[in-house]
């Protein structure tokens, strides 16, 4: 029975990248296979000179990033008109919105004293009349 070539994993074989599993599959494979064995050589090469050519990363300019973070941040606070703060802090608005629905409520079932008082007094001489006659 002919074994199946393993081109998908010659990459990852070169790279480190299998598990042991198929690791020791794709090893085992080349010992027999010369076109395998090939191909992870051309890859390797193909790599190798790929990690050689890429160019380094330019160096960090620390001031020059934080002078452009702080511009961002200034340009963010200032496109943030009113509304947009309500919509993004709505917290006070809830806060001042319960507040008001709390003074509302309370307003509501407050007793008046001044009407309550009319009504007992009326009541009181109407029963001191009653209990006079
Ligand atoms: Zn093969």
């Amino acid at each position: 029975m002919k074994d199946v070539h393993v081109d998908d994993l010659l990459v990852d074989h070169v790279r480190g990248d299998l598990d042991v599993a198929e690791r020791d599959r794709v090893g085992a494979h080349l010992a027999v296979c010369a076109e395998c064995r090939a191909t992870r050589e051309r890859f390797a090469a193909l790599l190798t000179e790929l990690a050689r050519t890429v160019p380094a990363p330019p160096p960090i300019h620390w001031g020059a990033y934080r002078a452009e973070l702080r511009e961002r941040l200034a340009r963010r606070r200032g496109q943030a008109g009113p509304v947009w703060r309500w919509l993004v802090q709505p917290a006070p608005a809830l806060v001042a919105a319960a507040l008001v629905v709390a003074l509302v409520v309370a307003a509501c079932r407050a007793p008046r004293p001044a009407r309550a008082s009319r009504i007992r007094s009326r009541s009181t001489t109407r029963s001191w009349r009653a209990g006079s006659t």
